[in-house]
């Protein structure tokens, strides 16, 4: 039931893990404002990059409070309320809602993110954490600054698979240090918060079924908040904190 697909590293099916969706550096296109469209489309050619969708909402997201400072959480927050702001405006409700759990708890990986229930002694009994990764991230995803895990399982009549669980973990294992270029967390957020909703990338490096290469794609799907990849201007990561067109499209046909 659940399953592995890595985008643009690795891409197969793999029997007892999540679906993995990641967020790269560098390259990116530049930020752009957007208003709201209320129409589900899915272009033909992004058939696949639907991942699942959370059948009961609004869906409780707890960040390990104590992991991360107050900037941060509040850059946390502020991507929260970007999706939340749109699907307010187009569908009427906030999809995420979101809490905080004391440190400590963050023991949730890649390989546990299916079992239900996360946290327990601590409080928090939701679906979804927000954690920071310090250490153990997988070499092959180094260059992926954040990673969201989420475990869909089969609904019978439904053509979408429904969310039972998610991580949405942000690597300050390689990211985020001083003396380096430093990513705009919002902006890596915000797309995380679309993996987790069901969306994967706009487009990829290489393109596979229902997935389009990033390479001559539509303008639309390279200004998505959904691109693959976040770049740096110098040290200063590139803000893409908006949910675009093609973004706002493909999560009407979801929700
Ligand atoms: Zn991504």
């Amino acid at each position: 039931m659940n399953q592995m697909r890595g985008s643009w590293v690795i891409r197969k099916l793999k029997k007892g893990i999540p679906f993995l969706v990641v967020l790269f550096a560098p390259l990116s296109c530049g930020p752009k404002s957007s208003s709201i469209t209320k129409e589900c489309i899915l272009p033909v050619d992004q058939t696949g990059t639907i991942t699942g969708r959370w059948t009961a909402k609004p869906v409780p997201v707890a960040v390990i409070a104590n992991d991360f400072n107050s900037a941060e959480l509040s850059a946390i927050s502020a991507a929260i309320s970007t999706w939340n702001s749109f699907f307010k405006a187009s569908k009427g409700f906030s999809l995420y809602l979101s809490n905080s759990v004391p440190a400590g708890t963050q023991t949730y990986t890649i390989a546990t993110v299916c079992g239900q229930n996360l946290v327990s002694a601590n409080g928090f009994m939701g679906p979804v954490l927000i954690q920071k990764a310090r250490s153990g991230w997988p070499e092959n995803w180094k260059s992926a600054m954040a990673l969201t895990s989420t475990c869909p399982v089969a609904v019978a009549g439904s053509q979408f698979r429904s969310f039972i669980s998610g991580v949405l973990q942000i690597n300050f294992q390689h990211f985020f240090n001083s003396g380096q270029p430093i990513p705009d967390l919002q902006s890596v957020v915000a797309h995380e918060l679309g993996h987790l909703l069901g969306l994967d990338h706009s487009c990829s490096g290489s393109g596979s079924q229902g997935i389009p290469s990033c390479s001559g794609a539509d303008p639309e799907y390279l200004e998505a908040l959904m691109y693959p990849a976040l770049g740096f201007d110098g040290n200063q990561g590139r803000i893409s904190r908006s949910v675009q067109k093609n973004d706002q499209e493909r999560a009407n046909c979801l929700y």
